[in-house]
């Protein structure tokens, strides 16, 4: 859950307005203090996994230097001509009050129950009103999934060249696309009077629905536009400029007047007296106020049908309200412009697994729209340009030269800070545009940021950029993979990582999400310590959540895995190690390597040579070949990112291992004599349980470190205890 949510649900706010009353200083300096709660919970946990995770040189998106760098990514967009500001009908969120991406809206798809209309509109008497169905009331029948856009409708749009009926129902005309007669007047006694096309409607004028706007110059007719269809509804599609990417095209073509009957709030301005102040889609009802409106309509005689039906819709992925689609200013990244060589360099870009590279990834990058940056949230960096009254404007990319345009030291790019400088130049004064960047654009900033690069280590950066891997969710394909990828291609010319590796969720056992509510999965703290990090690292490793599948976690099969994999494998060790301790066993090269150092580059190759060039027993030539063909399977899968088949392949060969190798070799060990064939044995399965350990070091790094350093430390084996 994003930062800006968590402080909010503590504070109980229920609106923007809310954060603005109680300053948003206050609000930013929680935010931090948050932040800052969390970066210590989270190295606990990695901690205890077993992963290497450098903290100490921890980037957090809220430093002064990340921001810093991420006002210089944005600088390079904006010196290549990858930034503009556009007015386009976008989502919001009418609680946040706030812009959405493209990425953003489409995690928040979810099927809900509503209400759609069938309106009618009285065509007005007039010369083609008269030619097309002479005397009598006539109605343009007119169909929309969102009843609360009514009140701000200025035009209806007909296709071209579909077809019409003119359908007469008692004393009035209809008029209907002709494919849609049947859907709109089945069990009606009608009859068809006539038939025109889109073209020959065009210019019939009608009366507004509702009285609010009605005064509009150049408003309630019809129009031919090509996106009409005839798949649904009646034909004739209702237009309200501010809320539809269609509906504002055709509004500029027309030029209607603008009308915004809503706020980026969600609710109904004042002049729309029967419903102002109401919130057009209520979280906690969002059918409430379309009903009202179907009331109003059914009272005022102009209702023709209303109809539940279920459909997909967007919901806000911070607080879940339902999105509205509205015209707003906002800034953008042009992807369309970087869209070619983005789609060029993300050829040399390996996926794990492969099917990513032209599946999810490729088809989103190819579908990508330009990318809008802008949020009017609080807790975020800023979009670092200024701008003076007459709308000349300045994008800064570093400290420095802030601070040399307004004179003052700048400390910390927050929003509540940086709001308040200003500068003067060529006698105009310059201040900051109001918005912040969605946080995505921080997050693909991260290669840069996290070195505060260009204004420090430039060679780390150099070297690590492209990174040699990066691994999260496949949810990221339109999200961290993908802005990583657009920001890179525009300012580097470069993709931005060589392999990734894309996780799929881990589900409770029963398929559902995890969810603390429905208690339906173990708790993690409780998993690792009854079973250890190393057995939930393979399990999960040796899963398909890590070829972007998802896993129903089940506790069953983790205790398979602890039991298959790791007793029986710390059955063998304990075998070597109690007849080496009977028999005061140690290898033939203990005296030169307990001198020397096991932690040379050497000795942790796993091809380190076993000592048992001498045995020509077949077990032993045998296990030592399996090994081989183990490290083998274990290299190439992991120089593709194949990790679960690289986990996998233990599977089998600790299982020969014990099941095999050892149970037909016990004798060997048992013989009370000193001779060649015990010490081969001994020779080899101590050279497997050392190759192994290393060999599986990155899986299981808690077992195999303590079998390595038993195994090795020849001075406690000659005390008699390995
Ligand atoms: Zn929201």
């Amino acid at each position: 859950m994003p930062i800006e949510n968590i402080v909010e649900k503590e504070l109980g706010t229920k609106s923007k307005k809310d954060i603005e009353d109680m300053g948003v200083e206050k609000f930013n300096e929680l935010c931090r203090s948050k932040v800052l709660g969390y970066v210590s919970e989270w190295e606990k946990t990695i901690h205890r996994l077993g992963r290497w995770v450098d903290m100490k040189h921890a980037y957090r998106t809220m430093d002064k230097e990340y921001m810093e760098s991420v006002w210089w990514v944005f600088k390079e967009l904006w010196d290549g001509g990858y930034i503009y500001k556009g007015y386009k009908p976008m989502h919001i969120c009418p609680r946040c009050e706030t812009t959405l991406s493209q990425q953003e809206v489409s995690e928040g798809y979810k099927d809900i129950k509503d209400i759609s209309v069938t309106a009618q509109f009285r065509v007005q008497d007039t010369e083609l009103k008269k030619r097309l169905v002479g005397d009598g009331d006539a109605y343009l029948l007119a169909w929309t999934t969102t009843p609360w856009t009514l009140p701000g409708n200025v035009l209806i749009a007909v296709g071209e060249d579909l077809e019409y009926t003119i359908v007469k129902l008692g004393d009035a005309h209809f008029i209907v696309a002709k494919d849609l007669v049947m859907t709109n007047f089945e069990g009606k006694e009608f009859e068809v009077m006539s038939q025109v096309h889109g073209k020959d409607l065009a210019g019939l004028y009608y009366e507004p629905l509702f009285p609010y706007y009605a005064d509009s110059e150049n408003s309630f007719r019809v129009v031919t536009a090509d996106f009409v269809t005839t798949e649904d509804g009646t034909g004739l599609v209702h237009l309200a400029p501010a809320f539809g990417t269609d509906d504002y095209e055709v509004f500029r073509k027309e030029h209607v007047p603008f009308i915004q009957h809503v706020g980026m709030d969600g609710v109904f301005k004042k002049e729309v007296t029967d419903f102002a102040g109401l919130h057009v889609k209520p979280v906690e009802d969002h059918m409430a106020t379309d009903i009202e409106i179907v009331k109003w309509l059914a009272h005022n005689g102009k209702l023709f049908a209303k109809k539940k039906y279920e459909h997909s819709y967007p919901h806000c992925w911070r607080c879940d309200t339902p999105l509205l689609n509205y015209a707003t200013d906002s800034w953008f990244v042009d992807v369309t412009k970087v869209k070619k060589t983005a789609l060029k360099l993300a050829e040399d870009i390996n996926w794990s697994p492969a099917h990513m590279k032209e599946g999810r990834f490729g088809k989103w990058l190819e579908g990508a729209r330009d990318w809008s940056i802008s949020r009017q949230r609080f807790w975020a960096s800023v979009i670092p340009v200024w701008q003076s009254e007459d709308g000349d404007q300045i994008c800064i990319g570093s400290v420095e030269e802030l601070e040399t345009l307004s004179g003052q030291k700048v400390d910390d790019l927050h929003k509540h800070v940086v709001d308040k400088i200003t500068f003067e130049k060529d006698g105009k004064t310059y201040t900051r545009v109001p918005d912040v960047l969605d946080t995505w654009f921080d997050s693909g900033s991260m290669p840069y940021a996290q070195v505060h690069y260009p204004f420090e280590q430039k060679e780390a950066f150099e070297q690590g950029f492209p990174a040699e891997f990066i691994a999260e969710g496949q949810d990221q394909t339109r999200a961290w993979f993908y802005y990583l990828h657009i920001i890179a291609s525009a300012i580097k010319g470069k993709p931005a990582f060589k392999n990734v590796i894309v996780n799929g969720i881990v589900l409770a056992e029963d398929g559902k999400k995890m969810s603390k509510k429905l208690q339906n999965y173990p708790d993690p703290m409780d998993i690792l310590n009854k079973y250890g990090a190393d057995v939930l690292r393979f399990y999960l490793l040796s899963s398909p959540v890590v070829s972007a599948e998802n896993l129903n976690f089940s506790e069953r099969d983790l205790n398979d895995v602890s039991r298959n994999v790791f007793r029986m494998l710390w059955n063998s060790y304990s075998f070597f190690t109690t007849y080496a301790s009977i028999d005061n066993w140690s290898p033939m090269s203990c005296h030169s390597r307990a001198g020397g150092n096991p932690g040379s580059e050497n000795s942790l190759d796993p091809r380190v040579k076993p000592e048992d060039d001498k045995s020509k027993n077949i077990l032993d030539r045998w296990i030592l070949s399996e090994l081989q063909l183990l490290i083998r399977e274990v290299e190439s899968s992991m120089e593709k990112y194949e990790l679960s088949k690289a986990t996998r392949a233990f599977m089998p060969f600790i299982d020969n291992l014990s099941n095999w190798y050892i149970r037909r070799s016990r004798k060997r060990f048992w013989k009370s004599e000193d001779d060649n064939d015990k010490e081969n044995a001994y020779q080899t399965l101590y050279a497997v349980l050392v190759t192994l350990s290393k060999v599986m070091a990155p899986f299981t790094p808690f077992l195999s470190e303590e079998i390595y350093r038993n195994l090795f430390s020849c001075h406690s084996r000659e005390g008699g205890n390995p």
